[in-house]
Parts: C-alpha cells; structure tokens; sequence
C-alpha cells in the first residue's frame, strides 16, 4: 500500500526500485501495489504512470506491462476515514487474489504532517492484517526537532511495534556505507586499530555541487544541521563509531549505535559554539546567493553549510574527534569518510642528514560516492638515490560498470522491508539521540546573527571549517 502513489518520489525513486526487484526475481506473482493519492487515477491510467517511470530500466515492454498489471489505484483522501473502508475491501481482495498471505507493507510516500494521521487510521479503521506481517515504512524528515520527532513516534507507536516502523534513511542504501561494517568487522589490520590510541581523527564529508533548486521552500525551513547532519551524517558516524556488534543482524546492530549515540557528549552552549560552524553560499557568475534563490526570504539565516567537531565518551573514542561537514554549491559532489591514523610515535628517518621528508598519517579514505571504494596511504621508501620516504596509495576502485550495476538505495531498502531487515533503518532511539545532539547547536546558532554569505560557490564553504581544524593543529584531508 503505497500512500502519496502519484507524488515525485513515488515515480522517479520507488517504482524504478521495485521494477528492479521484479526484473531480478525478488519479487514475482505473489505481490500487489495499491498506489493512493487525491487524484482521480484509474488502474489503467496508474499503470501507464508505473510503466512511464520505469521505461528507461528494461526495453523488454512485455516486463514492464507484466510488473505495471500487479498496480492498482484508489481515490484517498488521508483525512477522510470513509475512504479507509475502500481501500480495506481492496487490499483484501488483492490479498485473496495474489495469496499474500495477510502479508502488508503500508508506505507513506507524502509530506510528513501526514505520517501520524496515516499511521493511526491505518489501525482504527482495521487496514492491519491479523494473520501476516505488518510493516510501516515512513520517508524523511522524521520531525524538526527532538519535541516533534517524540510526538511523532508517539503517533506511529500507538499502531506499531518498533519493529514493524522502517524509517527511510536512503544514505544506508548505499553501497559504501553499509561496507563500512565490512571493512571494519572483516579486517583484523583496521578493527585493532580502531580507537584513539591508533586513530588521530575522523572526518565525514557530504558534499553537494547543487544549490538548492527547485527545493528552496522546504530547505529553508530546514537547513543542512536537520537535512544532511542529524540523519545521514549521524548514521555514518554511529556506523563508524560503535563497537562491534555481536552478530551482523538488525537487532544487535541497532544496539550498538545507539550504545554510540549515547555516548556522544551533547555540547553546552559554548561546545556548541565553538565546535560547529555555519556558512551560506555568495553569488558567483550567473549562480544567485542563497538569499536571493526564489523562495528564500531576502534575510534568511538558514545554513547551506554546517561543519563541526564530535567527541564521544567512551572508552574506545575519548579524546579523537570525529569531524564532519556537508553543503551545497561544493567544489564538487562526493561522499568520503577519511580516518586519520596516528603518525608513529617515533620518526627514525627523520634524522637532519636524511633529507627525508617527515613520516605522513597513513589515512583509509572511503569513497562512498559518486566513486566506490577506498584507498590506505601507506609511508614507503621512494626508488631515488638515498633515503627518502613518500606517502603511497592502495587503491581499490570498483570499476564504472559494477558502480552502474550496484542496486540503488530505494532497491535494497523495500527489498529489505520486505524481508523484514531493519538494519538499515534508523531506529527511535537513534532518531531521539541524533536529535538530542543537533538541537543544541541548533538553539545556539538561533540565537547568534551570522555573518552570510560568507563562502564562494565552488569553495569547499567557509573560512571558519578550515579554522575548526587548525585550531587542533589539523586540516582536512580532502581540500582544494
Ligand atoms: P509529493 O508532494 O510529490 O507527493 C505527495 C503525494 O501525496 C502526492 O501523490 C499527493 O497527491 C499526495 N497527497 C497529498 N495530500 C494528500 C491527501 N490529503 N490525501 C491523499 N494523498 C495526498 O511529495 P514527494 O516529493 O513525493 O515526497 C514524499 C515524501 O518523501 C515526503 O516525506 C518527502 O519529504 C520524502 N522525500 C522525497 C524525496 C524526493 O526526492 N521527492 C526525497 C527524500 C524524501
């Protein structure tokens, strides 16, 4: 059951999705999507929609009409409870049809002041299964702010366990980040060396070459701390901080990044102050600045970019900070995690006759995307005459073709929806945590006037992240 079937997401992200799980077997006959909105849709016009936004991933049409005759269409008004008892004779009669078994994926594909109300006349008026499985998925944002978000959960929790709620996260589709846990869990070479005794500090970049387009309206409701910080930046960090879990499944992954969260020291006023900084893109050749965008307020304050310092108390992190930064109008657009390891302790080729050049960190850079992969800068002596030292690289790159071929995020996630994963979804606790951490800053920088704009286009933001790090005697390792 797919609420908001007619809506941007739905066409352009989750029927390709399902079309690639129906194309690779994943799902066959025993399946149906009742697709719901206000518009008067019939099934045969709702199929030519489905069939349109999954053209260019098969030229076999047969398919695709086969994959598009599993869609149906209701009428729905979400506030309107008569309308529930339509779509109730439909699933049921789709359910006897395609013997799903009670089987019920209800997906709010809609602006997010409709989660709650979905959420509760979904059980009121007995859309739930008795004898299958029920599941609620929810899409982003999950609330403005730690208050917002725990009203919200309330909603969804008085019709659904935890465990049945899969909160979008479309970062954890991806490829690269949930390779993060093999890279860690499968290596003895990183996973000993994962703590503050080996590891100088962590920097997470989300880099956007983008302004904010057509999206304006949203964005400046939000900026970069709730849109990019408090969802995919703190999952990121949870993944690379949390200590291993006993088993690679849902349940004990869950605890341990929450066990990370929790251990994130939430900063008082002048943490917060000091360890994070904000920046707002200037005009640049044709570009406009944020504030003239159309749909921004001419004195508009959100942040298109957010840089800031973490420190996690617990044993494993005390003392290595873990740096992050993400915006928009970037040099240009890339996800990396870098971890900086500690220089040797002692520098035996760096005695005044070697000429060598100082020992450099090794650093594992994990290209998340557009490129796959990761690289180890590893010290190596250079063939030249002498004694002299020079950082090498071990580079793995997955080649274009396998990167093309590599399921998209919406794939793995309904795919794991359906087979009851919850590993990539955010949980309520870390949801709560994240929001607990960003609302801090974000009640400080409420009250402080920035200085905006006060980064160029192109630039990787402003002075002040560059300042952040230095201040510790650091500097990013990815820098123009
Ligand atoms: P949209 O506005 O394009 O679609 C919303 C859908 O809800 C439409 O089908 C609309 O007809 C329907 N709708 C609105 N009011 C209704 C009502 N009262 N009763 C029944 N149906 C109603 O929105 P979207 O861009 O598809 O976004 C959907 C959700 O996904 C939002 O939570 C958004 O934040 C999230 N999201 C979207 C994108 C994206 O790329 N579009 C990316 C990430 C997250």
């Amino acid at each position: 059951m797919l609420f908001g079937g007619t809506g941007d997401l739905a066409i352009r992200k989750l029927y390709p999705a399902m079309f690639k799980l129906y194309q690779k077997g994943n799902i066959r006959d025993h399946f149906a999507v009742i697709g719901s909105s206000r518009y008067k849709v019939d099934d045969a016009k709702f199929r030519e929609m489905v069939e349109k936004s999954v053209a260019k991933e098969s030229s076999d049409k047969k398919l695709i009409a086969n994959f598009a005759s599993h869609f149906y269409f209701v009428t729905h008004d979400v506030t309107d409870l008569a309308h529930y008892a339509v779509l109730k004779s439909k699933i049921e009669e789709l359910d006897k049809k395609y013997e799903l078994q009670g089987n019920r994926v209800f997906y709010i594909s809609m602006a997010p002041n409709f989660f709650g109300t979905v959420a509760k006349n979904i059980k009121n008026q007995n859309l739930l299964s008795s004898d299958g499985f029920n599941r609620l998925v929810i899409e982003k944002p999950f609330g403005r702010d730690f208050e917002s978000a725990s009203e919200l959960n309330n909603e969804l929790s008085a019709a659904f366990d935890e465990n049945q709620i899969f909160r979008i996260d479309h970062y954890l589709g991806k490829e690269m980040i949930q390779n993060i846990e093999a890279i860690r869990f499968g290596n003895t070479i990183f996973e000993a060396l994962w703590n503050n005794r080996y590891i100088d500090n962590v920097q997470v970049t989300l880099a956007e070459k983008l302004g904010v387009e057509e999206r304006a309206g949203y964005y400046d409701n939000s900026g970069a701390l709730r849109d990019m910080v408090q969802n995919h930046i703190m999952q990121i960090v949870s993944l690379l901080a949390m200590e291993q879990p006993v088993a690679f499944k849902d349940t004990d992954i869950r605890a341990e990044k929450v066990k990370a969260l929790r251990s994130l020291r939430v900063y008082n006023v002048a943490e917060a102050s000091s360890n994070f900084v904000r920046g707002q893109y200037a005009a640049m050749g044709n570009g406009k600045e944020y504030r003239q965008e159309d749909g921004v307020p001419k004195d508009s304050n959100t942040e298109t970019f957010v840089a800031g310092k973490l420190m996690f108390d617990n044993y494993r992190w005390s003392g290595t900070p873990f740096y992050i930064r993400t915006g928009k109008k970037l040099a240009d657009k890339f996800t990396r995690v870098d971890v900086v390891f500690k220089k040797p302790l002692v520098d035996i080729f760096a005695f005044p006759q070697s000429g060598s050049a100082p020992l450099t960190a090794n650093v594992l850079t994990i290209f998340i995307e557009p490129n796959q992969g990761f690289s180890l800068t590893v010290n190596a002596k250079n063939s030249e005459q002498g004694f002299h030292t020079e950082p090498v690289s071990l580079k793995f790159l997955e080649d274009s073709k396998r990167t093309k071929e590599t399921p998209q995020p919406y794939e793995r996630l309904i795919h794991d929806v359906l087979k009851g994963d919850g590993t990539n979804f955010a949980s309520w606790p870390e949801v709560a945590s994240a929001w607990k951490f960003v609302d801090q800053i974000r009640r400080v920088w409420d009250i402080q006037q920035p200085i905006f704009p006060n980064y160029i286009p192109g630039s990787m933001g402003p002075v002040s992240a560059d300042e952040l790090l230095a201040r510790d005697h650091r500097e990013w390792v990815y820098k123009l």
